[in-house]
Protein backbone atom coordinates (compact mmCIF):
# COMPACT_ATOMS: atom_id res chain seq x y z
CA UNK A 1 0.00 0.00 0.00
CA UNK A 2 1.04 3.40 -0.74
CA UNK A 3 2.16 6.00 1.92
CA UNK A 4 -0.45 8.43 3.57
CA UNK A 5 1.14 11.25 1.73
CA UNK A 6 1.28 9.75 -1.85
CA UNK A 7 -2.13 8.40 -1.18
CA UNK A 8 -2.59 12.79 -1.17
CA UNK A 9 -0.45 13.28 -3.97
CA UNK A 10 -2.43 10.38 -6.47
CA UNK A 11 -5.92 12.53 -5.39
CA UNK A 12 -4.89 15.62 -6.63
CA UNK A 13 -5.62 16.86 -10.75
CA UNK A 14 -2.98 17.23 -12.51
CA UNK A 15 -2.40 21.00 -12.98
CA UNK A 16 -2.11 20.54 -8.95
CA UNK A 17 0.51 17.81 -9.15
CA UNK A 18 2.53 19.89 -11.26
CA UNK A 19 2.26 23.19 -8.90
CA UNK A 20 3.87 21.23 -6.39
CA UNK A 21 6.18 19.88 -8.45
CA UNK A 22 7.53 22.86 -10.12
CA UNK A 23 7.12 24.75 -6.37
CA UNK A 24 10.95 25.66 -5.36
CA UNK A 25 11.29 23.50 -2.40
CA UNK A 26 13.63 23.13 0.57
CA UNK A 27 14.29 20.06 2.59
CA UNK A 28 15.74 20.71 6.17
CA UNK A 29 15.46 17.44 7.87
CA UNK A 30 16.31 14.36 6.13
CA UNK A 31 18.57 11.74 7.92
CA UNK A 32 20.84 10.14 5.44
CA UNK A 33 20.57 6.47 6.91
CA UNK A 34 16.96 6.18 6.91
CA UNK A 35 16.50 8.09 3.29
CA UNK A 36 18.43 5.45 1.33
CA UNK A 37 16.43 4.65 -1.83
CA UNK A 38 14.88 0.99 -1.73
CA UNK A 39 16.67 -0.25 -4.63
CA UNK A 40 20.00 1.19 -3.32
CA UNK A 41 19.64 -0.99 -0.67
CA UNK A 42 19.19 -4.09 -1.63
CA UNK A 43 22.20 -3.59 -4.15
CA UNK A 44 24.37 -2.59 -0.85
CA UNK A 45 22.59 -5.55 1.07
CA UNK A 46 23.26 -8.32 -1.11
CA UNK A 47 27.04 -7.13 -1.90
CA UNK A 48 27.81 -6.90 1.95
CA UNK A 49 26.23 -10.19 2.15
CA UNK A 50 28.64 -11.61 -0.58
CA UNK A 51 31.76 -10.39 1.50
CA UNK A 52 30.74 -10.37 5.50
CA UNK A 53 29.90 -14.10 5.77
CA UNK A 54 27.30 -14.92 8.28
CA UNK A 55 25.48 -12.03 9.68
CA UNK A 56 23.98 -11.27 12.52
CA UNK A 57 20.23 -12.67 13.64
CA UNK A 58 19.02 -8.83 13.48
CA UNK A 59 20.27 -8.07 10.25
CA UNK A 60 19.48 -11.46 8.66
CA UNK A 61 15.80 -10.74 9.96
CA UNK A 62 16.30 -6.95 8.02
CA UNK A 63 17.49 -8.69 5.00
CA UNK A 64 14.84 -11.06 4.42
CA UNK A 65 12.24 -7.94 5.10
CA UNK A 66 14.37 -6.92 2.21
CA UNK A 67 14.08 -9.71 -0.10
CA UNK A 68 10.39 -10.06 0.59
CA UNK A 69 9.73 -6.76 -0.11
CA UNK A 70 9.33 -4.15 2.23
CA UNK A 71 5.93 -3.46 4.25
CA UNK A 72 6.16 -0.40 6.83
CA UNK A 73 2.95 0.18 7.51
CA UNK A 74 4.27 -1.60 11.00
CA UNK A 75 6.76 0.94 12.45
CA UNK A 76 8.02 -1.80 14.17
CA UNK A 77 10.00 -2.84 11.14
CA UNK A 78 11.53 0.25 10.20
CA UNK A 79 12.91 0.45 13.83
CA UNK A 80 14.62 -3.26 13.01
CA UNK A 81 15.71 -2.38 9.84
CA UNK A 82 18.25 0.40 11.27
CA UNK A 83 20.67 -2.39 12.71
CA UNK A 84 20.72 -3.72 9.41
CA UNK A 85 20.95 -0.45 7.59
CA UNK A 86 23.91 0.46 9.51
CA UNK A 87 25.38 -2.93 9.12
CA UNK A 88 25.28 -2.68 5.57
CA UNK A 89 26.38 1.03 5.42
CA UNK A 90 29.49 0.20 7.52
CA UNK A 91 32.23 0.51 4.71
CA UNK A 92 33.22 4.10 3.00
CA UNK A 93 32.56 2.71 -0.46
CA UNK A 94 28.97 1.62 1.13
CA UNK A 95 28.05 5.07 3.10
CA UNK A 96 29.37 7.07 -0.27
CA UNK A 97 26.83 5.13 -2.79
CA UNK A 98 24.10 5.29 -0.30
CA UNK A 99 24.94 9.18 0.21
CA UNK A 100 24.98 9.55 -3.61
CA UNK A 101 21.76 7.62 -3.92
CA UNK A 102 20.15 9.65 -1.10
CA UNK A 103 20.94 12.95 -2.99
CA UNK A 104 19.99 11.90 -6.27
CA UNK A 105 16.14 11.06 -4.49
CA UNK A 106 16.14 14.58 -3.90
CA UNK A 107 17.90 16.73 -6.18
CA UNK A 108 17.54 14.91 -9.34
CA UNK A 109 14.62 14.67 -11.79
CA UNK A 110 13.08 11.83 -11.06
CA UNK A 111 12.16 11.16 -14.68
CA UNK A 112 12.77 13.27 -17.76
CA UNK A 113 10.61 16.85 -17.90
CA UNK A 114 9.79 16.02 -13.86
CA UNK A 115 11.46 18.71 -11.99
CA UNK A 116 13.14 17.51 -8.76
CA UNK A 117 11.82 16.99 -5.50
CA UNK A 118 13.80 19.71 -4.11
CA UNK A 119 16.31 22.43 -5.08
CA UNK A 120 17.87 22.42 -1.69
CA UNK A 121 18.67 20.18 1.55
CA UNK A 122 20.51 19.88 4.59
CA UNK A 123 21.25 16.41 4.56
CA UNK A 124 21.92 15.35 8.62
CA UNK A 125 24.01 12.35 9.82
CA UNK A 126 25.31 10.80 12.92
CA UNK A 127 29.23 9.75 12.75
CA UNK A 128 29.03 5.89 13.26
CA UNK A 129 32.88 4.27 13.56
CA UNK A 130 32.55 1.07 12.49
CA UNK A 131 35.09 -1.69 11.93
CA UNK A 132 36.01 -0.32 8.85
CA UNK A 133 36.06 3.39 9.34
CA UNK A 134 36.70 5.80 12.10
CA UNK A 135 34.07 8.76 12.76
CA UNK A 136 36.04 11.17 11.04
CA UNK A 137 36.31 8.79 8.26
CA UNK A 138 32.44 8.12 7.81
CA UNK A 139 32.44 12.30 8.04
CA UNK A 140 34.69 12.44 5.07
CA UNK A 141 33.57 10.00 2.62
CA UNK A 142 29.41 11.38 3.37
CA UNK A 143 31.21 15.20 3.10
CA UNK A 144 32.96 13.98 -0.28
CA UNK A 145 29.67 13.27 -1.82
CA UNK A 146 27.66 16.18 -0.53
CA UNK A 147 30.10 18.62 -2.06
CA UNK A 148 29.83 17.41 -5.65
CA UNK A 149 26.49 18.82 -5.34
CA UNK A 150 27.99 22.27 -4.74
CA UNK A 151 25.48 24.46 -3.58
CA UNK A 152 22.43 22.52 -3.25
CA UNK A 153 23.82 20.18 -0.83
CA UNK A 154 25.09 21.14 3.07
CA UNK A 155 25.55 18.97 6.16
CA UNK A 156 24.29 18.60 9.38
CA UNK A 157 26.22 16.45 11.65
CA UNK A 158 23.78 14.65 14.35
CA UNK A 159 24.78 13.91 17.70
CA UNK A 160 22.98 10.58 19.33
CA UNK A 161 20.56 11.04 22.89
CA UNK A 162 22.32 7.95 23.77
CA UNK A 163 26.54 9.06 23.07
CA UNK A 164 28.43 9.79 25.97
CA UNK A 165 29.98 13.36 26.48
CA UNK A 166 33.05 12.21 25.00
CA UNK A 167 31.43 10.77 22.05
CA UNK A 168 29.53 14.13 21.36
CA UNK A 169 32.68 16.24 22.30
CA UNK A 170 34.38 14.14 19.39
CA UNK A 171 31.29 14.83 17.06
CA UNK A 172 31.10 18.50 17.65
CA UNK A 173 34.92 19.03 17.29
CA UNK A 174 34.65 16.72 14.00
CA UNK A 175 32.42 19.52 12.52
CA UNK A 176 34.45 22.17 13.35
CA UNK A 177 36.90 20.60 12.05
CA UNK A 178 35.74 19.88 8.81
CA UNK A 179 33.71 22.91 8.57
CA UNK A 180 36.60 25.03 9.37
CA UNK A 181 38.80 23.53 6.38
CA UNK A 182 35.74 24.99 4.32
CA UNK A 183 33.47 21.63 4.26
CA UNK A 184 29.58 22.35 3.64
CA UNK A 185 28.94 21.03 7.29
CA UNK A 186 26.02 24.20 8.05
CA UNK A 187 24.96 22.63 11.49
CA UNK A 188 24.48 20.38 14.52
CA UNK A 189 21.68 17.93 15.28
CA UNK A 190 20.13 16.43 18.47
CA UNK A 191 18.20 13.03 17.34
CA UNK A 192 17.55 9.62 18.83
CA UNK A 193 15.75 7.54 21.08
CA UNK A 194 13.66 10.77 22.60
CA UNK A 195 13.45 8.95 26.08
CA UNK A 196 16.92 8.11 26.34
CA UNK A 197 20.34 10.04 28.06
CA UNK A 198 20.27 13.44 30.50
CA UNK A 199 20.08 16.34 28.65
CA UNK A 200 21.99 18.21 30.93
CA UNK A 201 25.29 16.29 30.63
CA UNK A 202 25.61 18.10 26.81
CA UNK A 203 24.80 21.55 27.97
CA UNK A 204 28.04 23.09 28.21
CA UNK A 205 29.26 20.87 23.93
CA UNK A 206 26.47 23.04 23.01
CA UNK A 207 27.45 25.38 24.14
CA UNK A 208 30.65 25.61 22.37
CA UNK A 209 28.79 24.54 19.05
CA UNK A 210 27.30 27.92 19.21
CA UNK A 211 30.64 28.92 20.00
CA UNK A 212 31.97 27.68 16.83
CA UNK A 213 29.07 29.35 14.97
CA UNK A 214 27.65 25.91 14.74
CA UNK A 215 23.51 26.08 15.13
CA UNK A 216 21.47 23.73 16.35
CA UNK A 217 18.40 22.11 15.07
CA UNK A 218 17.24 19.83 18.32
CA UNK A 219 14.03 17.20 17.85
CA UNK A 220 12.30 18.26 20.84
CA UNK A 221 9.47 16.83 22.61
CA UNK A 222 8.90 14.21 20.26
CA UNK A 223 7.25 12.12 22.75
CA UNK A 224 4.18 12.09 25.41
CA UNK A 225 6.84 10.94 28.03
CA UNK A 226 9.16 14.06 27.02
CA UNK A 227 9.61 15.80 30.55
CA UNK A 228 9.41 19.81 30.65
CA UNK A 229 12.91 19.63 32.61
CA UNK A 230 14.19 17.55 29.02
CA UNK A 231 12.56 20.35 26.80
CA UNK A 232 13.87 23.53 28.83
CA UNK A 233 17.48 22.39 28.94
CA UNK A 234 17.48 22.00 24.95
CA UNK A 235 15.54 24.61 24.58
CA UNK A 236 18.04 26.40 27.07
CA UNK A 237 21.03 25.69 24.26
CA UNK A 238 19.34 28.12 22.03
CA UNK A 239 18.32 25.68 18.98
CA UNK A 240 17.61 27.53 15.40
CA UNK A 241 14.98 25.39 14.08
CA UNK A 242 13.41 22.63 16.41
CA UNK A 243 12.05 19.27 15.25
CA UNK A 244 8.35 17.63 15.76
CA UNK A 245 7.66 19.73 18.80
CA UNK A 246 4.93 17.73 19.18
CA UNK A 247 4.26 17.79 22.56
CA UNK A 248 5.54 21.24 24.30
CA UNK A 249 4.49 22.16 27.69
CA UNK A 250 3.10 25.57 28.15
CA UNK A 251 6.54 27.25 29.26
CA UNK A 252 7.92 25.67 26.06
CA UNK A 253 5.23 27.15 23.85
CA UNK A 254 5.43 30.65 25.32
CA UNK A 255 8.58 30.69 24.44
CA UNK A 256 9.22 29.14 21.63
CA UNK A 257 6.58 31.36 20.03
CA UNK A 258 7.92 34.36 21.80
CA UNK A 259 11.59 33.90 19.84
CA UNK A 260 9.77 32.64 16.30
CA UNK A 261 12.09 29.19 16.47
CA UNK A 262 11.38 27.61 13.29
CA UNK A 263 9.98 24.20 13.86
CA UNK A 264 10.69 21.25 11.51
CA UNK A 265 7.47 19.49 10.50
CA UNK A 266 7.11 16.05 9.24
CA UNK A 267 3.99 15.32 8.80
CA UNK A 268 4.01 11.36 7.40
CA UNK A 269 6.55 10.53 10.26
CA UNK A 270 4.65 11.74 13.23
CA UNK A 271 1.43 10.03 11.61
CA UNK A 272 2.95 6.58 10.85
CA UNK A 273 4.84 6.59 14.44
CA UNK A 274 1.56 7.41 16.04
CA UNK A 275 2.77 10.62 18.06
CA UNK A 276 -0.16 12.68 16.20
CA UNK A 277 -3.86 11.04 16.36
CA UNK A 278 -4.53 12.45 12.79
CA UNK A 279 -3.90 15.19 10.27
CA UNK A 280 -6.60 17.30 11.37
CA UNK A 281 -5.36 17.00 14.55
CA UNK A 282 -2.00 18.04 13.27
CA UNK A 283 -0.10 20.77 15.65
CA UNK A 284 0.95 22.36 12.34
CA UNK A 285 -2.22 24.40 11.70
CA UNK A 286 -2.15 25.51 15.37
CA UNK A 287 1.60 27.49 14.41
CA UNK A 288 0.51 28.47 11.04
CA UNK A 289 -2.77 29.95 13.35
CA UNK A 290 0.25 32.45 15.26
CA UNK A 291 2.11 33.59 12.42
CA UNK A 292 4.85 30.92 13.30
CA UNK A 293 7.47 29.83 10.97
CA UNK A 294 7.37 26.04 10.24
CA UNK A 295 9.39 23.86 7.45
CA UNK A 296 7.80 20.78 5.89
CA UNK A 297 10.40 18.47 5.97
CA UNK A 298 9.87 14.59 5.17
CA UNK A 299 12.20 13.20 7.95
CA UNK A 300 13.08 9.31 6.74
CA UNK A 301 11.77 8.61 3.08
CA UNK A 302 12.30 5.07 3.04
CA UNK A 303 10.51 4.15 6.51
CA UNK A 304 7.65 6.15 5.60
CA UNK A 305 7.05 5.74 2.17
CA UNK A 306 7.19 9.33 1.18
CA UNK A 307 8.68 12.20 -0.59
CA UNK A 308 8.92 15.80 -0.02
CA UNK A 309 6.40 16.83 -2.63
CA UNK A 310 3.93 14.18 -1.38
CA UNK A 311 4.21 15.59 2.44
CA UNK A 312 3.65 19.04 0.24
CA UNK A 313 0.81 17.33 -1.07
CA UNK A 314 -0.67 16.10 2.14
CA UNK A 315 -1.16 20.15 3.07
CA UNK A 316 -2.85 20.81 -0.54
CA UNK A 317 -5.34 17.57 -0.65
CA UNK A 318 -8.95 18.12 0.38
CA UNK A 319 -9.69 16.54 3.48
CA UNK A 320 -9.55 14.21 4.96
CA UNK A 321 -6.75 12.63 2.57
CA UNK A 322 -5.10 16.26 3.18
CA UNK A 323 -5.70 19.47 4.86
CA UNK A 324 -6.94 21.28 2.03
CA UNK A 325 -4.79 24.48 2.19
CA UNK A 326 -4.98 27.33 -0.68
CA UNK A 327 -1.92 27.27 -3.04
CA UNK A 328 -1.31 30.26 -2.14
CA UNK A 329 -0.49 29.55 1.81
CA UNK A 330 1.30 26.29 0.53
CA UNK A 331 3.78 28.77 -1.56
CA UNK A 332 4.34 30.92 1.18
CA UNK A 333 4.88 27.69 3.60
CA UNK A 334 7.48 26.32 1.15
CA UNK A 335 9.61 30.13 0.82
CA UNK A 336 10.15 29.67 4.67
CA UNK A 337 12.40 26.15 3.98
CA UNK A 338 14.44 28.82 2.50
CA UNK A 339 14.55 31.58 4.82
CA UNK A 340 15.16 29.52 7.66
CA UNK A 341 17.91 27.02 5.95
CA UNK A 342 21.22 27.45 7.99
CA UNK A 343 23.07 28.08 3.89
CA UNK A 344 23.52 31.42 4.66
CA UNK A 345 25.61 30.79 7.62
CA UNK A 346 27.79 28.73 5.02
CA UNK A 347 28.56 32.50 3.00
CA UNK A 348 29.69 33.88 5.81
CA UNK A 349 31.89 31.03 6.76
CA UNK A 350 33.47 30.42 3.76
CA UNK A 351 34.38 34.50 3.64
CA UNK A 352 36.21 34.06 6.76
CA UNK A 353 38.04 31.04 5.90
CA UNK A 354 39.44 33.07 2.63
CA UNK A 355 40.05 36.05 5.07
CA UNK A 356 42.05 33.71 7.27
CA UNK A 357 43.71 32.16 4.98
CA UNK A 358 44.81 35.13 3.36
CA UNK A 359 46.25 37.04 7.07
CA UNK A 360 47.94 33.56 7.55
ZN1 LIG B 1 14.19 13.26 12.52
Amino acid sequence: MAGLATQAFDSLPPHQKSFLRSLPKAELHAHLNGCIPLDCLIKLALDASKSDGPQPPLVREALQILKAGLNLNRIEDGFKLFPAIYHITSTPKAIALATSAVLDFFLEPTSPGVPPQCVYMELRTTPRSTPHMSRKEYLSVVLGEVVKRGGKASLIVSIDRRMSPQDVAECISLAIHFRNSGQPIVGIDLCGNPLSGNMKAFHTLMDAARDAQLPLTAHIAESERNTAQDTAEILSWSPRRLGHATFLDADAVLKVSREKIPIEICLSSNLVSKTVESLSAHHLRSWLELGHPVIICTDDTLLFKTNLVAEYALLLARPPLGLGFEEEEIRRIAQMGFRYRFHESRKTWNAVQKIARFKN
